[in-house]
């Protein structure tokens, strides 16, 4: 026990130093990540490559995303404790885990059933206590909770679905992968103003689809 956790200190050490590489060194989003063991979302024959510079498979076809992605996401969202988030996209609930230890509430939502149940043990593990799942289609949000000051969506798509969009507040930050399916998209922070959105460009990355519609198995 006392050997795994000093192994989990050393990677976790060992991925900090890297995303300070990559310029993520806001200390809030650093202790947040710093506080989340990214072993314990992905699946035991992946243990070995749990904090590498690399998206894994996880269960339903999907991935949870490497980790500088992850990092640069959440540095770029800028979530204060006051914020209520949105996260499109639970997946293992990685992202999302990290998300909580920021905000003051995050909303997170995902087609398939699974992977949301399964993200809901590890969040109780964690014991966070301020995360909300539902299982749905994502690209409709939640309206009966917007507006929401933060919108972070983990699927890409050829433009940010119209509902995303309505649903930040002016002010409000939505980070996203935008761009072809299959192919390379660029991860982009949109920030809603009084006239529409400013756009700022981040990286070009590759993310599985967002999928219209709940999915019918799993
Ligand atoms: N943040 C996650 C990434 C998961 S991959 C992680 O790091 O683990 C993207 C996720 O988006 C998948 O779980 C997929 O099921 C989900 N997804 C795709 N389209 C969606 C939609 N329309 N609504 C909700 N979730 C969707």
């Amino acid at each position: 026990m006392a050997d795994e956790d000093d192994r989990r200190r050393v990677r976790i050490a060992d991925l900090l130093l890297r995303l300070r590489q990559v310029g993520v060194t806001d200390r809030r989003v650093v202790s947040a990540i710093e506080a989340v063991p990214r072993d314990l979302f992905v699946r035991a024959e992946h243990q070995d490559t749990a904090y590498a510079e690399r998206a894994l498979p996880i269960d339903c076809g999907q991935t949870i995303s490497a980790p500088v992605v992850v990092g640069m996401m959440t540095a770029a969202l800028d979530v204060s404790d006051r914020d209520k988030v949105l996260e499109i996209g639970t997946g293992s609930g990685y992202q999302t885990a990290i998300l909580a230890k920021l905000a003051r509430r995050v909303y997170t939502i995902d087609r398939f059933r699974t992977l949301v149940k399964t993200a809901e043990a590890r969040f109780e593990t964690l014991r966070l206590t301020n995360i909300t799942t539902m299982v749905a289609d994502g690209a409709e949000g939640w309206p009966a909770q917007a507006p929401f000051d933060r919108i972070i969506i983990t699927a890409a798509d050829e433009a940010i679905p119209e509902a995303l969009s309505e649903q930040v507040r002016v002010g409000g930050v939505i980070v996203a992968p935008v761009g072809p399916v299959g192919g390379v998209q660029r991860l982009v922070r949109l920030e809603r103003t009084e006239e529409g959105m400013d756009e700022t460009f981040l990286a070009d990355v590759r993310f599985v689809p967002l999928i219209r519609g709940v999915a019918e198995h799993l």
